[in-house]
């Protein structure tokens, strides 16, 4: 019987992870040649999601639970949950069902036919607002120009992998994770499934604007030095532009005398060169924030409960959040 993990990074999800774990389990039922586990991420939950995770823990043998000391990012719970998969094939699932389970015989169809990874994208962004949409739409164009990763517009990170896949996703660890590019730059051949997207039921997302614009610049960065080489190629562009430029006033004053033109070109240059100069050092610091980040080579996430029994869980009875 081949296995399937299934990670589930919970942020707090108190109000869905049960009805989760049921509409899951809906589906698994209906898949019995396949044996199924959960492992489910609190990821710092400031409610009560790690209590509702012992509970179903404790009614559902196959729920194996993962806390952290702290928020440390969906990134950093998919990464945990990812090293403790060992199934044949695992899937990266959010908690909040806008990852429908009912595409798992979807999903096995193309595993079973060969492929190392079926992912799902976005079929509509119904209800999506229109600014949101036009920048994310810009966004895929412009990683997908830039960078070795090649996702289709509507990617999502909601996929199945096969073993080896996950094994080669874990080989790389670098902090900063971003994990729609690292999941197309280990390769492999994916099947890309479209599916309806449907609105958060309940709990809230804890996506900003702000916080996707940073998602947006991360995606490049992590995977492309096109920035940088996009701001050497500017100087140089503006470096000959104000060579013909001195050239041409040079040869006016010296040739036929005419004064050159007042402060507004000087004004003009200055602000223009400021501006760049301020924009590529930025660049540059965007770069060297994320060197500095990698060097120090934190751990990814730390662990403060769970109920993997290789790991250290020796748990207090007095309760984190009381009841
Ligand atoms: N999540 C997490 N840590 C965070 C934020 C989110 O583990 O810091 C989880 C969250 O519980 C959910 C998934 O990541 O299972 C997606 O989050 P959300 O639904 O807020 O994002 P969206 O669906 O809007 O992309
Ligand atoms: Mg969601």
């Amino acid at each position: 019987m081949k296995t399937i993990d299934l990670v589930v990074p919970c942020f707090n999800e108190e109000a869905g992870l049960e009805n989760f774990v049921v509409e899951t389990n809906r589906v698994i039922s209906e898949l019995p040649e396949y044996s199924f586990r959960y492992i489910l991420i609190n990821d710092g939950s400031r409610d009560k999601t790690y209590l509702v995770m012992k509970k179903l823990a404790k009614r559902f043998s196959n729920i194996k639970y993962i806390s952290f000391s702290r928020n440390f990012g969906k990134e950093a719970a998919m990464y945990a949950g990812l090293q403790h998969t060992t199934a044949d094939f695992v899937v990266v699932m959010d908690a909040d069902l806008q990852h429908p389970p009912e595409v798992f015989p979807r999903m096995l169809e193309a595993m079973e036919q060969g492929y190392d990874c079926c992912a799902a994208k976005r079929d509509s962004r119904e209800g999506e607002k229109l600014f949101r949409g036009i920048f994310s739409k810009l966004f895929f164009r412009l990683s997908n120009r830039l960078t070795d990763v090649k996702n289709p517009y509507g990617a999502m990170d909601y996929r199945m992998m096969t073993r080896q896949m996950v094994d080669s996703v874990l080989e790389l660890s670098e902090v900063q994770r971003f994990s729609k590019g690292i999941f197309s730059w280990v390769g492999f051949d994916t099947k890309w499934i479209s599916i309806k997207t449907v609105d958060r039921q309940l709990g809230e997302s804890t996506w900003k604007f702000s916080s996707l614009f940073r998602y947006a610049i991360d995606g490049i960065t992590c995977f492309s030095v096109a920035p940088l080489r996009f701001t050497a190629v500017m100087g140089a562009v503006i470096f000959f532009i104000s060579l013909i430029y001195i050239l041409i006033t040079l040869i006016q004053t010296l040739f036929f005398g005419i004064t050159t033109p007042g402060y507004v070109t000087t004004l003009c240059a200055v602000l223009f060169l400021g501006g760049i100069t301020e924009m590529s050092i930025g660049i540059l610091g965007e770069y060297i924030g994320r060197i500095y980040m990698e060097t120090k080579d934190r751990p990814i996430y730390i662990t403060k409960f769970s109920n993997f029994e290789d790991e250290n869980n020796e748990e207090t009875e007095d309760e984190p959040y009381g009841e």
